[in-house]
């Protein structure tokens, strides 16, 4: 891996997990210009070695490569092309420079961040990943790109400091990182809520949690989710606070919306997000990824856990 210690990135948007990341491509090498709405986010930033910008503009002025984690289309919009009359990245960063977008974000977006980039000279990749925190502060996420080859080329130095370089895939032109991303949360988002029903039916109708458990994992119903993803959960009853249910909702409308941009009906896919609103709605918007399965277990009134 390449780590030309002397080129500047800039990064936005230092939460869950992009707090993690921006301290990875610090430990790569990399000279790195920080900037966050939260100033907690942005000392801890600092801490990690980043300097601390004080306005988007400041943080992308030198930078040849800009990374964003930004909640959601919203703020990837206000950050790169700018809102209520504030300059946005791209238009404070030098032509030639190249914004690569690791939040799970919307293709409509994205085709009027790449429209504004195109006119001032600047490449930009979709990259949003996946792993959760844990693979966040790991440095082990999987990557989605799309874009343009020599942008992804560019990219994969830095990509390579934040992501398995065996798991940093090319997908195909603009919005294609975004499309696989969505589908990928929402097949895990479905697979959560049949997981759920399953073990709670499961475990009224008297079947010992740890041995059906066995046993899905061991038939061909099985899954990641099942065999690995759901395991904090059913241990000690880790709903995962790393990633919000207003992120999950968000990423399930996304891919809701995708589906209808594209004429495809996707009736499952709808309920489906559907549950995880109403979890939401019971739970909080801070509450944890698997608040789905609290809503069973609420319901069914059981608690799947090894020891019940
Ligand atoms: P987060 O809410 O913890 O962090 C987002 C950060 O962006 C916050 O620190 C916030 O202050 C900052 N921010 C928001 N608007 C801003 C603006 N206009 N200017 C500057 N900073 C701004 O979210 P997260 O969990 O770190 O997720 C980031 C992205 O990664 C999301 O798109 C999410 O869907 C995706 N993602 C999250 C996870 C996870 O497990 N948390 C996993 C995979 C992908």
């Amino acid at each position: 891996m390449s780590t030309p210690a002397a080129s500047l990135v800039a990064f936005i948007g230092l939460g869950h997990m992009g707090g993690h990341m921006c301290r990875n491509v610090i430990t790569a090498g990399f000279t790195v210009s920080a900037f966050d709405l939260d100033p907690e986010a942005l000392a801890r930033a600092a801490a990690d070695g980043a300097r601390p910008a004080d306005s988007i503009a400041d943080c992308v002025r030198d930078a040849q490569i800009l990374v964003t984690s930004l909640p959601g289309p919203p703020q990837v919009e206000a950050v790169l092309c700018g809102a209520n009359g504030s300059e946005g990245a791209i238009a404070a960063m030098a032509p030639g420079s190249l914004v690569v977008d690791m939040s799970t974000s919307s293709l409509e977006v994205g085709r009027r961040a790449r429209a504004a980039a195109a006119a001032a000279d600047v490449q930009l990749l979709d990259a949003p990943v996946a792993g959760q925190t844990i693979g966040a502060e790991a440095g082990s996420l999987a990557i989605y790109a799309g874009g343009e080859p020599e942008a992804f080329a560019r990219a994969l130095p830095v990509l390579e400091a934040i992501g398995d370089p065996q798991r940093i895939f090319l997908l195909g032109p603009g919005g294609s990182g975004y499309a696989v991303k969505l589908l990928l949360n929402l097949t895990w988002f479905i697979q959560a809520v049949a997981t759920a029903e399953a073990l709670t039916v499961g475990v009224k109708a008297g079947v010992d949690l740890s041995r059906l458990h066995t046993a899905l994992v061991a038939s061909p119903a099985n899954s990641v989710f099942l065999e690995r993803d759901v395991l904090p959960l059913l241990e000690r009853g880790d709903y995962d606070d790393g990633f919000a249910m207003k992120l999950v909702t968000k990423d399930l409308g996304l891919a809701v919306d995708l589906a209808r941009d594209v004429d495809v009906p996707v009736e499952l896919a709808s309920l489906v997000e559907q549950i995880h609103r109403r979890a939401r709605a019971v739970y909080g918007d801070e509450a944890g990824e698997l608040s789905a399965v609290r809503l069973y277990e609420d319901v069914a009134g059981v608690e799947l856990r090894w020891h019940t």
